[in-house]
């Protein structure tokens, strides 16, 4: 399962590359929302989150606050979402992991306006609640891969 984004790990594809180590590497988005969208990217090619491995997960929760913090230092934007989409469904377009940092300009600041959001919450439903969190639960111990 090879994607564009491996190309532009091995340098294949041109990239404005902002960020390298053993298991991450962060490129700026082409398309980008707001002025310094940049996507951070595991070395490992994997297309969902929760298939990665345990050195590519640590790697990556090192790397984003590093990167986030380097971004906002160029940009000056004081605000930032971190999006990560998994499956078609939820809006993957390219299928290997990818976070998106993406800051949140200053009204009236040009270069796009950052990531819109559509919330529409629901109710915590009281009867499913106990269940679903004791099978999540359950999930979330020994998982590690
Ligand atoms: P997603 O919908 O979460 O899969 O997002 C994929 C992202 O990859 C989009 O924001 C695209 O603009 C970005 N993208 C696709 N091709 C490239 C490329 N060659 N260089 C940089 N970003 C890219």
């Amino acid at each position: 399962m090879s994607s564009i984004f491996t190309r532009i790990i091995q340098r294949e594809i041109p990239s404005h590359e902002v960020y390298r180590d053993d298991y991450v590497v962060a490129f700026l988005d082409i398309a980008p929302l707001s002025r310094g969208h940049v996507l951070v990217v595991p070395i490992e090619e994997r297309e969902y989150l929760h298939e990665l491995s345990e050195a590519s997960a640590r790697a990556l929760g090192s790397a984003l606050p590093r990167i986030a913090r380097a971004v906002m230092g160029a940009t000056g934007a004081t605000a930032y979402n971190v999006l990560q989409n998994n499956g078609s469904a939820a809006h993957q377009a390219v299928p290997h992991v990818h976070f998106h940092i993406i800051p949140k300009p200053a009204a009236g600041a040009g270069g796009g306006s950052g990531l819109g959001i559509h919330w529409q919450p629901t109710q915590l439903n009281a009867h499913d609640a106990a269940t679903l969190a004791d099978g999540i639960r359950a999930g979330c111990v020994g998982a590690d891969s």
